[in-house]
């Protein structure tokens, strides 16, 4: 068995022993007879597997009692509707554009209410957070909306936006768990678990129960209501059960790790060697202002779009994956999520350092 050090954004690595005891439990989940895909999930089995991955992951973010934790579908875009369809009374929504994401659940809100932009970074490609200390926060809105870490263009808010009172509603979908947040100062947070936690299919939101009410916008389905959700612990219909299970074990290897404190350091320095290694290259060049920068995606470039082919093809054979940045903006891009082993980040490092020389 060979394991390449992937650098997807996702979906993306997961910690090598979360893959190895889902496959040790694979054909027979603890005596059960059966694995855990193939499980009714009305099984008591299966309602200790989501009930103790709900506890785990409150253990882990601390989450007040007086938020709901949902384990949903539809990946992180259906959220982009969910929101407004669920939040909007006045049909007002606030949105910070950061970048691609953050412009999709604009465009999204858009087609149920008016969607402000009230600030924006796509003067410089989305290279920056804007400043978000003094906004023209509308006040009828229902909500100010930000995607908190740019998957693509490699930013992060280190301080999160003056709402002027009004609920913050975030999309965490690259940044979740990798280090520790005040889910009090959020209304609403979701992740797609495909970076950080577990396989693509689940989505986790995090909701102040006060946000949970039938008052709904007229037309919104059954499944695309919170409360849905909330009235049957994510289990109204059948889950993605599996995908849930797996998630399960990664909140477990994270407290087994320390939890979130201890993953924000492992994550700091990761994402140290890789920039320090970019701020005295001659050769790459992050691409993102310094206070901004992701601890999960980076992107560089060379400055040279052959260069850039010849790393991305070249670090490729040497057994690093998924180094090509979007294909909105070309360039490379390195996602070094919580799975990403430091080794992973210390050989990259150091191909890059002998691509440097080679090509110089
Ligand atoms: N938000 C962010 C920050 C993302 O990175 C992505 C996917 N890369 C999405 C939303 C969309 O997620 P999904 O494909 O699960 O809909």
């Amino acid at each position: 068995m060979s394991r390449v050090f992937n650098f997807s954004a996702g979906p993306a690595v997961l910690p090598e022993e979360v893959l190895r005891e889902a496959a040790e439990e694979m054909m027979d989940y603890k005596g059960s007879g059966m694995s855990v895909m193939e499980m009714s999930h009305r099984s008591k089995t299966y309602e200790t597997i989501i009930n103790e991955a709900e506890a785990d992951l409150r253990e882990l973010l601390n989450i007040p009692d007086n938020y709901k934790v949902l384990f949903l579908q539809g990946g992180a875009s259906q959220q982009f509707a969910m929101v407004p369809m669920n939040l909007f009374k006045n049909r007002v929504g606030d949105y910070i554009i950061t970048g691609m994401w953050a412009k999709k659940a604009y465009q999204e809100a858009s087609l149920y209410g008016k969607a402000n932009a009230v600030a924006s970074s796509s003067d410089k490609t989305f290279s920056y957070i804007p400043d978000v200390t003094d906004l023209p926060i509308s006040e009828d809105a229902d909500y100010v909306y930000i995607c908190e870490n740019n998957t693509i263009y490699g930013t992060k808010y280190k301080t999160l936006p003056n709402t002027k009172g009004k609920d913050l509603v975030a999309d965490l979908s690259s940044c979740f768990l990798s280090e520790p947040v005040d889910v009090s100062k959020y209304g609403l947070i979701f992740a797609g678990a495909q970076k950080n936690v577990g396989p693509a299919g689940v989505v986790i939101a995090i909701i102040r129960e006060d946000l949970v009410t039938e008052d709904v916008l007229p037309g919104t389905p059954t499944m695309l209501r919170y409360k849905t959700h909330v009235d049957t612990g994510s289990l109204y219909n059948t889950p993605p059960a599996y995908g849930i299970y797996i998630c399960g074990k990664v909140f477990k290897w994270l407290k087994n790790l320390g939890g979130l404190e201890a993953m924000k350091e492992i994550n700091e320095k990761k994402a140290a060697m890789l920039y320090d290694f970019l701020d005295q290259s001659k050769m790459f060049q992050g691409t993102v202002v310094k206070e901004d920068r992701s601890l999960m995606n980076v992107p560089f470039v060379t400055g040279d779009e052959e260069l850039d082919a010849l790393f991305v093809k070249e670090s490729k054979a040497a057994g690093f994956e998924n180094l090509k940045g979007h294909r909105s903006v070309g360039g490379m891009r390195a996602s070094i999520y919580n799975a990403m082993p430091t080794e992973g980040v210390e050989k990259l490092v150091a191909f890059m350092k002998d691509f440097e020389e080679k090509h110089a």
